[in-house]
């Protein structure tokens, strides 16, 4: 049976990413997680700002520099509001700062929990596309995606991808991260 449709799939992230560094009470390498908090210290009119995340083990933390010595007149008092009560969706833009993070500590533990948010927009192919997004990059693999969506390992993936009945739109590597409107079109009615 052939589906005939088109979708978007929305990737959401379920939580923010553990980072991997030396706990000084735990004297090892540990995993922090983000404590959904910010921590805001001024200085009459020097601002510093961090994220703080706490050991799994010890609740130990470590700040994540956001703003070191600025001075408040050049920050948007808006952003200084959302610091200031922990905004949620602040804290996650800088709790996938992957990159940056990874520079700071030993490692980040990427391998999170997400829900896809799946919505039909046409029925007129004869093949199944499926147009990605996403609003917090993790680094998530695009075989992985697709064994996750149709419920088949990674192999079997592997093996559709080579004989073209699965299809990505740019045409990159199966192994590669998933891009920001990425189409995945399955072709016939294996599934
Ligand atoms: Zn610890």
């Amino acid at each position: 049976m052939s589906l005939n449709n088109l979708f978007t799939y929305e990737i959401i992230a379920q939580e923010t990413p553990n980072i991997k560094r030396n706990c000084s009470k735990c004297k090892t390498n540990t995993e922090f997680y983000c404590s959904e908090k910010f921590r805001v210290n001024a200085n009459q009119k020097i601002v510093d700002i961090w994220l703080i995340y706490n050991c799994i083990h010890c609740e130990g933390t470590w700040n994540y520099p956001i703003f070191s010595r600025v001075n408040i007149n050049k920050m948007d008092s808006m952003l200084i509001q959302k610091f200031m009560n922990n905004d949620k969706e602040t804290i996650w833009y800088y709790a996938f700062q992957i990159k940056k993070l990874r520079k700071l500590c030993n490692d980040v533990n990427a391998d999170i929990r997400y829900e896809l948010r799946k919505e039909k927009l046409d029925s007129r192919s004869n093949e199944v596309t499926i147009i990605l997004c996403y609003k917090h990059d993790f680094g998530l693999r695009i075989d992985k995606l697709i064994a996750d969506i149709f419920g088949i390992s990674r192999s079997k993936v592997n093996t559709l991808s080579q004989n073209g009945t699965i299809l990505l739109n740019p045409n990159i590597s199966m192994k590669s991260k998933v891009i920001d409107n990425l189409q995945i079109t399955v072709k016939g009615d294996w599934f």
